[in-house]
């Protein structure tokens, strides 16, 4: 009987394991240096082309403008422990190379993790996308201490103070928002900044930071409650595109 329990228990655990990962912190012996030997999933985060970086030495080229598709609705906010995500609803499109990707979600990192020219901005936001066969584009925008950001304000009104499943939130809340209105934009190729920390991701770097009040930027430090930026990785062979 007691043998039985024990099993029961072995493989609950095992599949809640599997489920969420195997563990990950932003510091200590779970932090970013250890991420890539923590589990054999985890060994790209020890790539040659990782995210973030310290965007420089940028290499002038004919960057063709991104064509954003991004619609508005009802969406869905989760604490999940390591950010504060927003689901987006489907219909939301970015087109990069003439591939369509789809919106799947946004989230948050304080302090920013890409730096340019060696600059840290106070909050970063990542907007993931996906296109048919699983390729990642992930538009950067880098926030400033200033005014009240809308998409802030109405998220905020239902951040999650503790992590836990998402909450469904009102409609109305516009990515689109987000971005800065010169949509000028760093490209380079890197990765996941968490683990798995897969590679192959096309970055794209709002250059303009957009404008979010110190209370709204507390707020999101407040229910993280420790940064979450990995720190900025070597850039090896990669070129900054500008
Ligand atoms: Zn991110």
């Amino acid at each position: 009987m007691k043998k039985a329990w024990f099993a029961v228990g072995m493989l609950l655990s095992v599949s809640a394991f599997s489920a969420r990962g195997i563990h990950w912190e932003y510091s200590g012996e779970a932090g970013p240096e250890h991420w890539a030997t923590l589990d054999p999933e985890y060994s790209a985060c020890a790539g040659k082309n990782q995210s973030p970086i310290n965007l420089t030495a940028f290499v002038e080229s004919e960057l063709a403008p991104l064509v954003f598709r991004y619609g508005e609705g009802s969406a869905e906010i989760l604490n999940n422990g390591h950010t504060v995500q927003i689901n987006a609803l489907p219909g939301s499109s970015l087109s990069v190379d003439g591939i369509q990707f789809e919106l799947k979600q946004f989230h948050f990192h304080a302090p920013s993790e890409n730096l340019i020219d060696g600059k840290s901005f106070p909050l970063e936001a990542h907007l993931v996308h996906a296109d048919q066969d699983g390729h990642l584009a992930v538009v950067a925008v880098l926030f400033t201490e200033g005014a009240a950001n809308t998409v802030l304000e109405k998220a905020w009104a239902h951040l999650p103070e503790t992590a836990g499943g998402p909450l469904t939130l009102p409609p109305g809340i516009s990515p689109l928002d987000l971005l800065p209105s010169n949509r000028d934009y760093y490209r380079y190729n890197g990765s996941l900044t968490t683990p798995p920390c897969s590679e192959g991701v096309r970055w794209l770097v709002m250059k303009n930071p957009v404008p979010a009040s110190k209370a709204q930027i507390d707020a999101f430090t407040h229910v993280m409650h420790h940064p979450n930026n990995r720190p900025v990785q070597a850039v090896n062979a990669r070129s900054v595109l500008k």
